[in-house]
């Protein structure tokens, strides 16, 4: 069947085959409404055909594994897509790794419109680069970006975009389990002026640090002080969204935590001091419930005070899928910080675990809340509980592509 715009431009309706156009807008609006194929005036979509590469003259010589510090070495290239209100997105990039130039006035600078992605590209046995779910963090971007005014994309466009980016670095991702290439996704409004008002220029990179295990060495379980007197995040706010400005807030809690021999901060929000998260980290709490008397999975459920972690879904598809058959349950809930206490002291608190993309599971050993130490259900000699060893090697296994799964996309 013909398109209304195609009947119009062959015979039947020439006054919308010529639009009077008054402005742009309403030029844009009838194109919008009208059109099924892009003209002048359409914003460009993000396109990862339009790709160029600039290469390096000065490439870097590769750290050894074992020197590798989270998120302080990158590799030689980024890439970088500009986008403004007239244009849309500007073709794509991959230039040498460099200072960005940008005004003082920058709308980034004084009214944070800036998100970002964590994500990782990981080197499976056979040599192939590998992404982990990044239609999720596609979609986390998108939301976040929207939430303050910078512009959308398509997701599917910018994963081909970094795919095409992680392979051209892949050098710098170490062949060995628990190495891979930290990517960090960044979208930030450009427009120079202080006026407070939708960014009319942007720009989306993505840049690159090769990253060792979190836990070298073994899990390492952390204490964890319960934070009662600031919140990260409360409904209606952008706790759920991966803002900057979300950040920068949560620095000093943690280092009041640190100040007490506490690596960590665990959040608690309202009256009922219902667990949240954990640093940036989702959090899961394993207990033996004591109206069914089965053990449970809690996570916080996702009412707009918490980020929608990649990994805590990932626990979740997998618990849903491997432990409700061993006699589990697997819930989203509220739990009470004092629940938690109460569970810890009935001897039904098995145990408790952060989980992020950086650690995939961090297990925690003993919370402050209250001026009592809550044990977490680890023995002594304990590092780990058992279904956070578990969540690790199911996911890590997916990951590095031992088990083949949907999750994992090879480059
Ligand atoms: C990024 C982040 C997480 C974890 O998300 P993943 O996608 O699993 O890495 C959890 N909480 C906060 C506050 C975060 O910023």
């Amino acid at each position: 069947m013909k398109s209304i715009q195609q009947l119009a431009r062959s015979r039947a309706l020439p006054s919308f085959a010529t639009p009077r156009v008054q402005n742009v807008r309403a030029h844009r609006l009838w194109q919008r409404s009208f059109s099924s194929t892009p003209a002048a005036f359409e914003l460009a979509r993000l396109d990862a055909s339009k790709l160029t590469i600039k290469k390096t003259t000065t490439p870097k010589e590769l750290l050894p594994s074992k020197d590798l510090v989270f998120g302080a070495n990158f590799t030689d290239h980024m890439l970088s897509v500009e986008w403004t209100a007239k244009d849309g997105w500007h073709a794509p990039q991959i230039v040498p790794y460099q200072k960005l130039q940008l005004d003082p006035s920058a709308c980034v600078f004084h009214y944070a419109f800036e998100c970002f992605e964590g994500m990782k590209a990981y080197r499976d046995a056979k040599g192939q680069v590998r992404l982990f779910r990044p239609d999720k963090n596609m979609s986390r971007l998108n939301k976040s970006s929207t939430r303050i005014a910078l512009p959308s994309f398509d997701g599917d466009e910018l994963t081909k975009l970094i795919g095409q980016f992680a392979k051209f670095e892949s050098r710098f991702i170490p062949d060995a389990r628990g190495y891979a290439l930290y990517l960090r996704p960044t979208m930030i409004g450009t427009q120079s002026t202080l006026g407070v008002g939708p960014p009319g220029s942007a720009l989306l990179f993505v840049i690159a640090s090769p990253v060792g295990p979190y836990y070298p060495t073994g899990f390492k379980a952390i204490s964890l002080e319960a934070t009662d007197y600031a919140v990260r995040a409360w409904p209606g706010g952008v706790g759920d969204k991966k803002l900057g400005a979300n950040y920068a807030p949560c620095i000093v809690p943690q280092q009041q935590a640190a100040s007490r021999g506490f690596q960590q901060n665990l959040w608690l929000f309202g009256e009922e001091e219902y667990v949240t998260e954990v640093g940036t980290m989702n959090l899961f709490i394993a207990i033996k419930n004591k109206e069914t008397g089965k053990k449970e999975l809690i996570t916080a459920d996702l009412d707009g005070t918490i980020l929608e972690g990649v990994t805590r879904d990932s626990v979740l598809g997998l618990a849903r899928e491997r432990l409700i058959p061993q006699g589990w349950d697997v819930s989203e809930r509220k739990i009470r910080m004092s629940d938690v206490a109460e569970a810890a002291e009935e001897g039904r608190l098995l145990e408790v675990f952060g989980s992020g993309t950086a650690a995939i599971v961090s297990p925690v050993r003993t919370i402050s809340y209250r001026g009592k130490l809550v044990n977490c259900g680890l023995k002594e000699n304990e590092e780990a509980g058992e279904i956070a060893l578990q969540m690790k090697n199911w996911i890590e296994g997916i990951q590095y592509g031992d088990e083949e799964h949907p999750w994992s996309h090879v480059l």
